[in-house]
């Protein structure tokens, strides 16, 4: 969720500030990607009816939610050696990739790996190589997004 100052926030809807004790909603950074459809919502605060008003609200919900759940700290499962992940520095995650089951990317989604683990990964390559492809046509743009990329390179032999 987003750091919520009362009196500052303002809502990514309507622009106007949103107000102690007004119902509100709040994400954290969990979209990379600033072509994705759920853009929007990644590091924002609504007030509640502002952001039901949203065409994609439910669907933005549903993948931030099961992020937390999936990606909780006490569920970190690592999808290479089976072991649970219990180290935060010995943690990685491709967190939140896309919410479109016909996209290559959709079988990245949520994985989350021993750091030491990560070179070993059989998606390691087939990931990089589909990020640095949407890349070079701009499907995956921003900083963030840009980060994970060379994030992944570092793994890489
Ligand atoms: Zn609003
Ligand atoms: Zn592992």
């Amino acid at each position: 969720m987003s750091i919520i100052i009362d009196g500052k926030s303002h809502c990514a809807v309507c622009r106007k500030v949103i107000r102690a004790g007004e119902r509100l909603v709040a994400f954290s950074a969990f979209v990379l990607n600033e072509k994705d459809p759920l853009w929007q919502f990644s590091d924002e605060a609504f007030h509640e009816s502002c952001f039901l008003s949203q065409p994609r609200a439910q669907q933005a919900k549903r993948c931030y939610e099961l992020l937390k759940d999936e990606c909780g700290p006490e569920r970190r499962i690592c999808r290479e050696c089976g072991g649970l992940i219990t180290n935060p520095d010995d943690y990685f995650c491709t967190g939140y990739l896309t919410d479109e089951p016909s996209d290559l990317l959709y079988q990245f989604n949520r994985v989350q790996l021993h750091q030491r683990c990560v070179s070993r990964w059989r998606g390691l390559s087939p990931l990089y190589s589909t990020l640095r492809d949407y890349q070079e046509t701009g499907r995956w743009t921003g900083k963030a997004a840009v980060r994970l990329i060379n994030h992944l390179r570092t793994f890489l032999r």
